[in-house]
């Protein structure tokens, strides 16, 4: 392994200076399960690691009562996220996102803002922020600028990121009353697995409990880049909500995946999972509805 420099920046101010003197060499690094495995064997070889680690406000998890938006930093580990009980009742979409990344080890030290950055067609984290219309905070030399998390993504592994730019923080925007989201992954193994698929789904429902007036169905694995399948989602709307409908719901979304073959896995497999795991969550939706009202 080639020697690096570790800086530590306390601010996001330094950590983009710090990177601008060094923009040729300098990687930035959050808990480093990806960029210390890609370090040590060889893959990258950075002068300088610019540890995100000891400014504070990136590790903050925030929910503003008054204007019920969730400020979540980039930051933030993947085991926080799942200890948290605010995001165990409030947005049981990203726990159960989060509580099966890798495991325990790798929970407690990635972040999510490292597990979007990464930018995988497989990472579990960017789901639910996209099913939750989430929007990622940027700081770079030029200043500030926002993104919606679905518009981060441009290919595996590339984000619209500019060189020295830093994901700051991820919000989200106050949920509907009456709305339910869960996600689930398939993979070949239960543990230690990186998802052959992974379906999202949010649903929001009208006074009547059936109605659906909000849908979100994101796909991972489905295209180069994490998907929202919008001909599945307008379907929705105004339906009652019942297992036929999911089931003609998910057989839209699988038409539109982009799903591929791949050493993991057939495209012909994928399809069938979106398929049946778009009714599986949207049912699990519409319970987690009906439970609370
Ligand atoms: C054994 C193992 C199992 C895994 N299982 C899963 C899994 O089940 N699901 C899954 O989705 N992922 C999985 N991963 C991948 C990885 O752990 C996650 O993507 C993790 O969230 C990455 O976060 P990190 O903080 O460790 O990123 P790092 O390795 O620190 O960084 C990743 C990339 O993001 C950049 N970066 C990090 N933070 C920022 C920021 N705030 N602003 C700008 N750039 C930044 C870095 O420069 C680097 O390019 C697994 C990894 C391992 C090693």
């Amino acid at each position: 392994m080639k020697p690096f420099t570790y800086l530590s920046p306390k601010t996001v101010e330094e950590a983009i200076a710090f990177h601008g003197q060094h923009s040729e060499t300098a990687k930035y690094i959050g808990g480093g399960t990806d960029v210390i495995v890609k370090v040590k064997e060889g893959w990258m070889e950075p002068d300088f690691l610019i540890s995100l680690k000891k400014i504070k406000e990136m590790s903050e998890l925030h929910k503003n009562e008054a204007t019920g938006e969730l400020s979540i930093g980039a930051m933030v580990t993947h085991a926080t996220l799942e200890k948290s009980l605010m995001i165990q009742n409030e947005y049981p979409i990203v726990y159960d996102a989060v509580s099966n990344i890798g495991s325990l080890q790798v929970r407690n030290v990635g972040t999510i803002g490292g597990n979007l950055i990464n930018a995988v067609p497989s990472a579990d984290g960017a789901i639910p922020l996209i099913a939750l219309d989430g929007v990622a905070q940027l700081h770079g030399a030029d200043g500030e600028r926002s993104s919606d998390v679905k518009d981060l993504f441009l290919a595996p592994y590339k984000t619209i990121l500019k060189p020295g730019e830093i994901l700051k923080k991820i919000t989200i925007p106050p949920q509907a009353p009456r709305t339910g989201s869960a996600y689930t992954k398939f993979g070949r193994r239960a543990a230690m697995e990186l998802p052959l698929i992974g379906i999202g789904v949010l649903l929001t429902v009208d006074e009547d409990l059936e109605t659906c007036t909000r849908a979100r169905i994101v796909l991972g694995v489905a295209a180069p880049t994490p998907m929202r399948a919008v001909d599945a989602e307008k379907y929705l709307i105004g339906k009652k909500i019942n297992e036929n409908v999911l089931i003609e719901a998910g057989k839209i979304a699988a038409d539109e995946s982009k799903v591929r073959d791949s050493v993991r896995g057939k495209a012909w497999h994928r399809k069938e999972m979106i398929r049946v795991h778009v009714k599986r969550m949207g049912l699990n939706c519409l319970k987690k509805i009906q439970k609370i009202n």
